[in-house]
Parts: structure tokens; C-alpha cells; sequence
């Protein structure tokens, strides 16, 4: 039962609440949900409700209606964040756990490591204790398998899962691993879920061969109620008639789990279909419909593999799903960022030349902004989003000094660059160490009660109404009132509480602002993606540099930029922008804004940088990321 409680709760009537419920053999969990602070209380007490509503303090009480309690959504409906290391899984990062079946030697699982770590995985699995179907298969290196583990931890800086098969692991897995799984065929294995809940490290819990969600859910239940919130479930296919892949993927137990429950959601498609060519699609298909991560089996020699080879990816194929899921992952609302553990590593290393514990990153406008999320999806919460009134104020402050970072929207898919922004970086000496493209939906958003036709004013940014147009000219009596930023007008019309006053802006802008979603994606086309760039003071030592941007102004001869041109063709270095702007104060003459598919501070650059420099009169890097 979940108990409410009254907003003026003295501390002596919420300890008395809680030793009631402590008494009656009950587990207690405190949360604060949607402003309101709740007790959730789970077991076998006999008490009827009357009861404890009225308890002093108590609001009121509600009953949770499924058999599963403590992971049930009706207790918490906040989506749960596990931490591990510096990987978040369930946010809006994709997580890709990827590794061998099982570890092998120390050399199979460095060089397959280091290989997926390239492409983008965070976490490394590889199973040193392993359930066979067949007593005289490969058992797994045991012990030995876990050191390999904690080695790779150390080279790689990935964080390291494997499976626990028996309570009796317990101590070895504390030692040196982080994440715990917990096997589809272990996954009703009681003693042992007891045991993972007291084990103080996140679990995985896989979906057993023939079990419904709802005893998948009671196993997580029997991990949460021992204390170990941090439980990930993972679908990894269950037994049907169908003899063509290893199981049947489940993919709609997504949804139905999303609305179930607050615990992440991960897929595992390489069990789920057992065949190398069926894994990447049903990769793909998984984050499409809302999972929170991957895990994949990649060899780096397949055929060689001790176990489950002819599931286990090709790291170059493995890179390649990651690229595809790059792409998909902005379409509904995620990222997948390829260098998240060597960037966070690096944001976490300016402490020591700044000194200080938190960065800062500048966004334009209030919290709920596009530029808000293109800064909180780039930094995860550990880095502090400071809102700021221009984007002039953005470049002024990391300039000085104030915030470290600036995230900054260089150009739209459907309206172009932001002029602005490739201005003030001519203007001030910053680098670009970073990029994150969103899709952007806009929102008519407005108090719950106002229907469509009280409409009369729309207050939003002037690009979100080019964004719009089709969607406003049907309703061309409405009169649009041009504002700094999407999030500041849903807040400006929810304290003037006028009802034919509505914005545009962002779903998450109308829920931290307690309005209302009149109608959902209204700009004209549906593929309107921003791309943002992170600015700082200095050049981020982070991971290998895929791209960079320059800016360049050439003579006004004939082929003068065609001769710069020239150069990338002839290096092979693939041009992916180029734009020019008039340089201020010389009418006709330009400045040239390219993007380019290279690390511009790499050896193998610096002859090409030579050249480029002989044949332009104004040359600067604004960065390479
Ligand atoms: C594994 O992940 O290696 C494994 C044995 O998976 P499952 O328990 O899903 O069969
Ligand atoms: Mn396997």
C-alpha cells in the first residue's frame, strides 16, 4: 500500500508512522513523488486500511493492485536510474553491454574489449561461470574468468558483468565484478535471487525461457524486497512453437514492462534469435520500441568461440549496428554517445586543473528548453545546467570563466544555421569539443481546460513558428507572439493563468510547468532534428576525434576556393558541411564554414593543415571532436 502524507507532517509523527509499519512486518521505502511525499509499505501485515488512514499524519492510503509491489510503477512512478561506475542505465543514454559469451583467455577478452569499446559499449559481459544445457560443454574459467574480468575493468575503464550461477559466488562477485546476472534459467531460482538482493551490486535479471512477465516481475520483486533496488531486467527470448530462431524476441514485453514497472529495460536479441544475421535487426527494432539498452555477444573469432559462436557479432558488425542505433536512438527522444565513458572521464579530470567539484554547462532560456535537454542528454547530472538569458551571455560566460561549458544550436534540419551562433564563434576564441543532435516535436501547450477553439495567443520562439507553418496557417487567426525561449513562454502563460494564451515548446516543458498538451507534433515535417555543439575555453581530452570545423576566407581569385576544396578531395577527407556568411564590414567578401570527417590535432593531419594554411588568407580550427 502506498501511504500519502499530509503536506505538514511533523519529523515525530513520520517516525511514529514508520515504527508502526516496521512492527507489523512490513518493508518500508520513503519517496517523494510528484511533489508529494509518500510512504510505500510492502508484506504480509493483516491490518486492514482503516487503520493506518487514520494514523496521524496520513493523507491517505492507496492499495497497489498487483502482486509485484516494490517494482511496481503505482508505488514509484518515476523511471528508476542505476548507477554504475559512471554509466546511468535507464535515462536517456542507450546502455550497450557487449562482450563474448564466455571469457576464454585474457588475450580473447582484451582484444574483444577494446573492440567494443571503439564502437561505443560501456559495459563489458563474459561469462566465467556458465549454465550449460550439456554437463561436458565449456563450464567457463570460473575464478579465473572473474580476474580476466576485473583486468579489463582496469585496461579498458568499462565497467564488467557476468553471470552468478550459485549463492556460493557471492563473495567472488563482490570482489571483481560490478553488475551481476542473473540467467534466464536461474531466473526462479529463489535462494539465489535472496542472495543477489543483499549483494550490494546492480543486478541483471534475465526473463526466464517459459515465464510471464508477471513471474519475471516477482523474481525482480524477491532481489528488491532483500534492499537492491538496482535491478535491470532483461528480455532475452522465451520458448514458442517456433523453430526457426534459438527463442522468440518478446519485444512487446517494452511496453507492457514500461507501464509496469519503474526498472530498466534491456534487450538482448543475440540469445533471442541465436543466429548472427537476426541479431542487428532485432537490435534495432528494441530501441525503436523503447528499451533502455542492449546487450550483444561480439567474438572477435566466431567461429573459434568456446560457446555460442554462431550468435556472437563481428566487432566491425557490432560497430556498425551501433551506428544504425546512433541514428535511430534521437527519433525517440535517446542518444547513444560513442565516447560516453572517455568523456565523462575527461569532464571529471578538469576538477583537478580547475579545482573545482561540479563543471557547468550554459543553455539558452529557462529549464525545459530544447537546449536544456540537448545539455542535460549530453552531460547526464553530474554536470550543473546553468540557464542563461542569449546565446551572446553563453559565449560570454564560458569565455570568462563562469561555466565551462556552453551548448550552443548551429543549425535545424528544416530552417538552417543559426546565424547567430557561427558569428559569435568567428567572434570569440572558444572550441567546439563536442556535438549532440535532437529531434525536436513541438507541443501546443496550454492550461488543461482550454480547448482548441479558446485559443487567441501562441507564444513561442519566431523559428518554432517556420517550424509550424502548415499547422498555423489552418489556424491563421491566431495571433503568434514572438519570445526568447520555448520553456520561458509555457511559464510566463502558467502564472498568467489566461486561458486563450498557449506556447509551443516541448512535452518536458508543459510537465515541469504543470500545464497541458493540447496537441502533440505539430511542426511540418516530422524529421526536424537541431544539432547542437558544446563550446569551452579548451579543446576536451576525450577519446579518439572523429570530426572537426574550421573556418576559412580565401582571395577573391578565380578557384581560389576550389583550391581548398582541392585539398580535402585529394586527402580523401570527407567534407560533411559547407556554408559561407559575409565577413562583417566587407561587403561581398565571405567566410567559409566547413565540417570535416577528421581529427585536425592528429599526425597524420598535419600536412594537410600545412596546405590549407598556404592556400587561405584567414584560417582557424574551432575545434576537432
Ligand atoms: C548469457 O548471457 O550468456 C546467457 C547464458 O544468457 P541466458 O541466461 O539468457 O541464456
Ligand atoms: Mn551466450
Amino acid at each position: 500500500m502506498i501511504l500519502v502524507l499530509e503536506k505538514d507532517i511533523t519529523q515525530n509523527q513520520k517516525s511514529n508512522i514508520r515504527s508502526i509499519l516496521f512492527r507489523e512486518g512490513y518493508i518500508v521505502r520513503e519517496l517523494s513523488e510528484a511533489g508529494q511525499n509518500i510512504i510505500g509499505a510492502v508484506g504480509k501485515g493483516d491490518r486492514e486500511v482503516e487503520f493506518f488512514k487514520k494514523l496521524p499524519g496520513v493523507a491517505k492510503v492507496v492499495s497497489i493492485s498487483t502482486a509485484f509491489k516494490l517494482v511496481s510503477r503505482q508505488l514509484h512512478s518515476a523511471d528508476t536510474l542505476v548507477q554504475v561506475g559512471d554509466v546511468v542505465i535507464g535515462g536517456e543514454l542507450i546502455t550497450v553491454i557487449a562482450g563474448p559469451c564466455a571469457i576464454e583467455s585474457r588475450d580473447q577478452a582484451l582484444t574483444i574489449a577494446k573492440e567494443v569499446k571503439r564502437y561505443g559499449a560501456v559495459l563489458f559481459r563474459g561469462g566465467a561461470y556458465k549454465p550449460r544445457t550439456s554437463p561436458y560443454s565449456f563450464q567457463g574459467l570460473e575464478e579465473e574468468g572473474l580476474k580476466i574480468l576485473a583486468e579489463v575493468r582496469d585496461v579498458t575503464g568499462l565497467v564488467v558483468v557476468t553471470e552468478i550461477t550459485s549463492p556460493a559466488q557471492a563473495d567472488v562477485m563482490m570482489k571483481y565484478v560490478d553488475v551481476v546476472q542473473v540467467g534466464a534459467r536461474n531466473m526462479q531460482n529463489f535462494e539465489l535471487l535472496k542472495c543477489v538482493g543483499r549483494i550490494g551490486k546492480p543486478i541483471i535479471l534475465k526473463r526466464g525461457l517459459s515465464s510471464t512477465i508477471e513471474e519475471w516481475l516477482m523474481s525482480a520483486e524477491y532481489i528488491l524486497s532483500e534492499g537492491n533496488d538496482n535491478v535491470i531486467l532483461c528480455e532475452r527470448g522465451i520458448r514458442t512453437f517456433e523453430p526457426y530462431t534459438r527463442n522468440t524476441l518478446d519485444l512487446s514485453a517494452i511496453p507492457v514492462l514500461k507501464n509496469l514497472t519503474h526498472l530498466p529495460v534491456i534487450i538482448d536479441p543475440s540469445h533471442a534469435t541465436g543466429i548472427r544475421e537476426k541479431v542487428s535487426p532485432m537490435a534495432r527494432a528494441a530501441i525503436a520500441a523503447g528499451a533502455d539498452g542492449l546487450m550483444i555477444e561480439v567474438h572477435h573469432k566466431p567461429e573459434e568461440a568456446l560457446s555460442d559462436g554462431p550468435q556472437s557479432l563481428y566487432p566491425k558488425q557490432f560497430g556498425q549496428l551501433m551506428r544504425d542505433i546512433y541514428v535511430i536512438a534521437p527519433v525517440i527522444g535517446k542518444q547513444l554517445d560513442f565516447d560516453y565513458l572517455d568523456k565523462v572521464t575527461a569532464v571529471d579530470g578538469l576538477s583537478k586543473v580547475n579545482g573545482k567539484e561540479f563543471q557547468r554547462a550554459a543553455f539558452l532560456g529557462e529549464v525545459g528548453t530544447f537546449s536544456h535537454k540537448a545539455c542535460t542528454q549530453y552531460f547526464g547530472v553530474k554536470v550543473e545546467a546553468v540557464s542563461t538569458p542569449s546565446f551572446r551571455r553563453i559565449f560570454e560566460s564560458v569565455k570568462k570563466g563562469e561555466v565551462d561549458f556552453g551548448v550552443v544550436p548551429l543549425e535545424n534540419s528544416l530552417t538552417g544555421s543559426i546565424h547567430e551562433n557561427y558569428d559569435l564563434l568567428l567572434e570569440f576564441d572558444l572550441k567546439i569539443v563536442g556535438e549532440i543532435a535532437l529531434r525536436i516535436i513541438h507541443h501546443l501547450i496550454g492550461h488543461q481546460d482550454t480547448g482548441i477553439d479558446m485559443i487567441k495567443r501562441v507564444l513561442s520562439q519566431p523559428i518554432i513558428f517556420q517550424q509550424c507553418r502548415q499547422f498555423f496557417e489552418r489556424h491563421a487567426d491566431w495571433e503568434l507572439v514572438p519570445v526568447k525561449d520555448t520553456a520561458g513562454a509555457v511559464k510566463e502563460i502558467s502564472k498568467t493563468g489566461n486561458r486563450a494564451d498557449v506556447a509551443v515548446a516541448s512535452k518536458e516543458a508543459a510537465k515541469i510547468y504543470g500545464m497541458t498538451v493540447i496537441e502533440e507534433g505539430i511542426e511540418t515535417n516530422p524529421r526536424n532534428y537541431t544539432r547542437f555543439v558544446i563550446i569551452s575555453a579548451d579543446q576536451l581530452d576525450k577519446g579518439p576525434r572523429r570530426k572537426s570545423s574550421l573556418i576559412f576566407s580565401t582571395g577573391n581569385r578565380p578557384g581560389a576556393l576550389y583550391e581548398v576544396l582541392k585539398i580535402y578531395a585529394e586527402n580523401g577527407i570527407n567534407m560533411v558541411k559547407l556554408e559561407s556568411r559575409p565577413i562583417h564590414g566587407k561587403p561581398w567578401e565571405y567566410m567559409f564554414y566547413v565540417d570535416i570527417e577528421a581529427d585536425t590535432e592528429s599526425e597524420g593531419f598535419k600536412p594537410v593543415l600545412n596546405s590549407l594554411k598556404d592556400k587561405t588568407d584567414y584560417f582557424k580550427i574551432l575545434g576537432s571532436y
